[in-house]
């Protein structure tokens, strides 16, 4: 390190340190802090309302009315469901701050929430109703502090995070909607840890693999190809192979279905299936290895019962595609949201996970995926749990991240 970027260093330093200091800054945080039991009472309230992916009309209205409430401007429901408020800077290009409205279960899921001692369960509760009330929390300090920001904010609550909505809301913000080239940074909240910062989009592909075939009675047409068997050749294909560690790579039969008796030969079995990496060329090589294991295996069972004179079909289709990539270590949003994560007390860490920030890192638009705050677990499963356990910190570190941001520290 040369004189030069020392002074320059200890200099971004001095400015960072002082941000936090600075008497509005300080008001904002503590407005988060003092309102906690607020905050928790409404995330509650958003959870409530069921919005699982497909079906987060009612939850996009609720969220609408609130960003009213906090007088963003030109709040709007786009064409996709997403909920848009502005909070304009001079900046004509803005940081989008994301939460999304979907939770990864069927409709008419039971959303009511129960206490349990100082643990509250309910499907969706932390994921992503914490990421939800941590946005408003955010522009309701921001507002209580009048602070303004250089950069014009968009905050959004957006539709398609979970399963198959497969980032639909994100993909027409980004990529089709009226908004999308005045989007240069991105900032998703959900998670709770406000020490993991997520600045890697782990990339998915899923597939549905539907084999089919003459079907037949299991003794009388004993001989001919069963499409369950040969989903069998499939999958002992698919499950021993090898996949890289670093970068992690995986893979996974989630759901298999078909056949209609025991004493009927399958006519079909589906398959879901599940691919993943934390490098996008190696989530290709994966793609090429599974079509390798349907063909064949398809093809073994085809040749086995030959001599029956029929022949199964396979056809695989692409039902979810999650680009990936990564926001770098050096970039000023991911410094900015490290600085923040130790000022609010963390040790941060960055990672990997599959999260709305993928979709602007496949653009290489700056991107993280911070946590609300809080402590949960069981995340997709109805024992899902959320403890309020400094839960304040999550808005906190996101408000310094977006202001550290702000600031080009
Ligand atoms: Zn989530």
């Amino acid at each position: 390190m040369n004189l030069l970027t020392l002074i320059l260093a200890t200099g971004a330093l001095f400015a960072q340190t002082s941000l936090h200091e600075r008497a509005d800054v300080r008001q904002a945080l503590e407005h988060i802090r003092d309102n906690d039991a607020v905050h928790f009472a409404r995330q509650i309230t958003i959870a409530e309302i069921a919005a699982p992916t497909f079906h987060e009309g009612e939850r996009a209205r609720f969220l609408e009315k609130e960003f009213r409430r906090l007088g963003l401007k030109n709040v709007e429901i786009d064409k996709q469901g997403n909920v848009l408020g502005w909070r304009p800077g001079q900046s004509p290009k803005a940081l989008v701050i994301a939460a999304h409205l979907d939770i990864s279960f069927a409709v008419g899921v039971n959303v009511k929430v129960r206490k349990d001692g100082n643990r509250y369960y309910g499907p969706g509760l932390s994921d992503d109703s914490r990421g939800l009330t941590a946005l408003l929390a955010i522009v309701e300090a921001l507002n209580h502090a009048r602070i303004e920001t250089r950069k014009t904010l968009l905050f959004v609550a957006n539709v398609g995070e979970e399963g198959l909505g497969d980032l639909n809301g994100m993909k027409y913000l980004f990529q089709q909607g009226p908004h999308k080239d005045k989007l240069d940074s991105f900032i998703s909240i959900d998670g709770t840890s406000p020490a993991r910062i997520t600045n890697g989009g782990t990339s998915v592909k899923r597939y549905r693999i539907a084999i089919t075939g003459p079907g037949g009675h299991s003794y009388g047409n004993f001989g001919r190809p069963n499409a369950i068997h040969a989903a069998g050749r499939v999958v002992n294909r698919l499950s021993s192979l090898e996949v890289s560690r670093t970068p992690k790579t995986t893979f996974n039969v989630g759901k298999i279905e078909g056949g209609t008796a025991i004493n009927a030969i399958a006519e079909s079995c589906t398959m879901e299936i599940d691919l993943r990496s934390e490098s996008p060329a190696e989530l290709d090589r994966l793609e090429l290895k599974l079509l390798a294991a349907v063909r064949e295996g398809v093809a073994e069972e085809n040749t086995f019962r030959a001599a029956s004179g029929k022949a199964l079909k396979v056809e695989p289709k692409l039902v979810g595609l999650r680009p990936g990539g990564e926001t770098p270590a050096d970039s000023p949003l991911v410094k900015a949201a490290e600085w923040a994560s130790r000022i609010t007390g963390h040790k941060p860490t960055r990672g990997f996970s599959s999260t709305d920030a993928n979709l602007p890192i496949s653009l290489k638009i700056p991107a993280v995926t911070l946590g609300g705050g809080g402590r949960a677990d069981n995340h997709h499963s109805l024992d899902e749990w959320y403890e309020p356990v400094e839960a304040w910190k999550g808005p906190q570190t996101v408000l310094l991240t977006i202001l550290a941001f702000d600031a080009g520290l």
